[in-house]
């Protein structure tokens, strides 16, 4: 399974577009503060962008996009989202324009809209909080382009689909000796969970890659049986892609998911993970984000205290620097 699963990974095209592998480093301040072992995966520094979680997506979702003749990128999410800024910067670099659509309404450019204004991208705003506007503004942004003659890529938001999944399914082959040279294995590894994908390829790198690893997601913004849900279907697309057999997948027993961190909401940074954040800040000088990385941590510390997270930990720095110059307008 293992071997079999690691040659179709290696057969999927993929750009090279990030800068991997990432350090796996110790944590030897923060892990006296916290009383466990912690490592930190630094995913931060995949290079393209600023760096962060979503340069893995990008280079299977656009290898796919650029085989297939594709000459824009369409896709979309709140006006602070590092998957858009990413994604833009990423699609410029393999020569397609980019359309972005944003939930709510046009704000000043902070943060991620700085750099998605400085890929030139075309902004568009939905007039609409509700997230799922962006869903329909991207079917109806990519139809409009088809139509005019334009050859248009969709990406979902986070850019979460089983291709996509596949970003972190790699990062567990490069985890796997990472963690044989350190002496981890086995090791728990914490992550901030969102659109999914992460989990999701992380989960199918576990089962199909790295025998005794266990992942542990915190939901940032949808409940735990929504999230729970799209990673089991990711990691089924996942394993499609790698033509591998349904009774292959697995069953949904390691998918773990906590919440209680998310704070006031989806975007808005929480007491909590300010705290946090100050702590690995000024225990090991790595920045995580207000949105995601800083709510994980706050989860991970509070799990430490308690009793309730067993040593070695892997916390994967998923990037977002962006969102910390954004200040207020987190969202
Ligand atoms: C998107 C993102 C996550 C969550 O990843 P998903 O694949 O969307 O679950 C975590 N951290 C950062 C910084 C992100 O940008």
């Amino acid at each position: 399974m293992t071997r079999a699963a690691e040659r179709a990974l290696l057969a999927v095209p993929r750009l090279r577009l990030g800068t991997m592998p990432t350090p796996l480093q110790p944590a030897p301040n923060l892990s006296r503060a916290a009383g466990v072992e912690i490592w930190l995966k630094r995913d931060d520094l995949t290079g393209l962008a600023l760096g962060g979680n979503k340069v893995r997506a990008v280079e299977y979702l656009l290898a796919e996009a650029t085989a297939s003749g594709a000459d824009c990128l369409v896709t979309g999410a709140g006006p602070q989202s590092n998957w858009a800024a990413i994604a833009a910067l990423a699609a410029r670099r393999c020569g397609l324009d980019v359309f972005l659509v944003f939930y709510g309404q046009p704000m000043r450019p902070t943060g991620n809209l700085l750099l998605d204004h400085l890929a030139g991208a075309d902004v568009r705003f939905t007039g609409d909080l509700d997230r799922a506007s962006v869903d329909r503004g991207i079917d109806a942004l990519t139809a409009e382009l088809a139509a005019a003659g334009r050859r248009p890529c969709a990406a979902p938001r986070g850019g979460a689909t089983g291709l996509g999944s596949l970003g972190y399914v790699n990062a567990t082959l490069e985890l796997r000796g990472q963690l044989e040279g350190a002496d981890l294995n086995p090791a728990t590894l914490w992550l901030a969970t969102g659109s999914c994908g992460t989990q999701a390829g992380l989960v199918a790198g576990a089962r199909w890659l790295l025998p005794g690893y266990a992942v542990v997601g915190v939901t940032v913004s949808r409940p735990v049986d929504e999230c729970v849900k799209r990673i089991s279907g990711l990691v089924t697309e996942a394993a499609v892609r790698l033509g591998l057999s349904a009774d292959s997948v697995g069953t949904d027993a390691d998918i773990i998911v906590h919440d209680g961190f998310a704070g006031p909401g989806y975007g808005k940074p929480s007491p909590g993970g300010e705290a946090a954040a100050r702590v690995v800040a000024r225990s090991e000088g790595v920045l995580l984000d207000p949105v995601f990385g800083a709510k994980a941590m706050a989860a991970l510390l509070d799990a430490a205290r308690a009793g309730r997270a067993a040593g070695p930990v892997v916390f994967l720095v998923s990037g977002g620097a962006p969102t910390l110059f954004a200040g207020a307008t987190a969202l």
